[in-house]
């Protein structure tokens, strides 16, 4: 059996025990929870909103459908009647199975990088927003005309690595309303739960955590240090007050590299200040600081990036650092994250309805 098979075959078992709403002994013909989950993730996993209907029509004319042979699924539920029996499932239940997905990748050799570690990269995305439509488990931001929106996020995880466009996702956290607390949730808050639920589970892979400027503060820092990780975090100046003083008056480490591509020479610049403290309290987590800037061959500026980082900054390492704090970037951007998350970004038509309760996370 291949990788793809024991994979479809763990998820098949995770769909056979979630929750199942129909009350009173199962009846004769009546759909398993199985069936149900797996016609769901098919479409995501074929990528085609069409493709239960298509599937149908093939299982009504051959007897025999694609899904049966491809998922091992005894029959094909109606799409409304997957929504009604997936909103409410717990998106947490399928979490296991995107280490699983990692283990199944075989040896990680193509992502490591500093000295064998793997780089894992926070990010938050949204995946709904709507004016009119919402559930108990939505988001809520005032826009400036007064009106409300309503919208779902959630803070994602992927192994990404420079030099290659591959992605590897890790279970997601969702940005929701959380019981008992009294502000609205966000991405931080989510970054920390994140790491107290998967934070151990991943800390053999030996990880740096990526993550934007938002990241780069001390609960964030030190909760990822809670878990045996390592960061690289982007820190600009303008939210970082106490290192932009710091970086002010010191002296700078700084190490060049030139290349020329077909005549033109680019100039690399690496700058580094080590030990200066996150922020301005007595507990502060010493880090250190390093900054990127690109030249072109007239001497033009044409990228600069600054990041925090509990690695050790040395002239020897410091282009690493940089590339590894800059693969972050292309998540969410420039790479499709290969997931049904990818089928539910903001900006793209949504493929399934909202539901009442977790229907748009569950399969977001
Ligand atoms: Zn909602």
């Amino acid at each position: 059996m291949g990788p793809i098979e024991q994979l479809i075959g763990e998820l098949k078992e995770v769909c056979a025990g979630l929750p199942d709403k129909r009350v009173g002994p199962r009846r004769e013909g009546e759909y398993s929870m199985a069936d149900i989950g797996l016609s769901a993730f098919s479409i995501f996993f074929m990528g085609s909103p069409s493709f239960l209907a298509h599937q149908r029509a093939l299982q009504r004319g051959h007897g025999r459908s694609n899904c049966q042979t491809l998922f091992g699924m005894s029959a094909i539920p109606s799409d409304n009647y997957i929504r009604l029996m997936l909103d409410g499932v717990p998106p947490s239940a399928f979490d296991r199975l995107f280490l699983r997905a990692v283990e199944a990748a075989g040896p990680l050799s193509p992502f490591r990088r500093l000295d064998g570690r793997v780089l894992i990269a926070l990010d938050g995305t949204e995946h709904f927003c709507s004016r009119k439509i919402h559930c108990q488990n939505c988001c809520t931001r005032r826009r400036s005309d007064g009106g409300t929106e309503y919208f779902h996020a959630f803070l994602g995880a992927s192994l990404v690595a420079p030099g290659h466009q591959r992605v590897m996702p890790l279970a997601a956290e969702f940005i929701a309303p959380q019981n008992g607390a009294p502000k609205q949730d966000c991405e931080r808050d989510a970054a920390k739960r994140w790491l107290v639920k998967h934070g151990a589970n991943v800390a053999d892979l030996r990880p740096i955590y990526l993550g934007d400027d938002l990241f780069a503060c001390q609960p964030i820092a030190e909760a990822i240090r809670a878990v045996s990780g390592n960061f690289i975090l982007t820190c600009k100046p303008a939210s970082h007050q106490t290192i932009t003083e710091y970086l002010a008056g010191a002296e700078l480490s700084e190490h060049r590299q030139t290349v020329s591509q077909r005549g033109k020479r680019t100039t690399t610049i690496y700058r580094w200040l080590s030990a200066i403290p996150l922020r301005a309290t007595e507990d502060a987590l010493a880090v250190n600081w390093f900054s990127v800037e690109i030249r072109n061959h007239t001497g033009k500026r044409t990228y600069y990036n600054s990041f925090v980082t509990d690695l050790p900054v040395t002239a020897e390492n410091v282009a690493e650092l940089a590339a590894c704090g800059r693969a972050r970037c292309r998540v969410g951007g420039d790479v499709a994250i290969p997931t049904p998350h990818s089928a539910g970004r903001a900006g793209s038509p949504h493929p399934v309805p909202h539901g009442r309760a977790s229907l748009t996370a569950a399969y977001g």
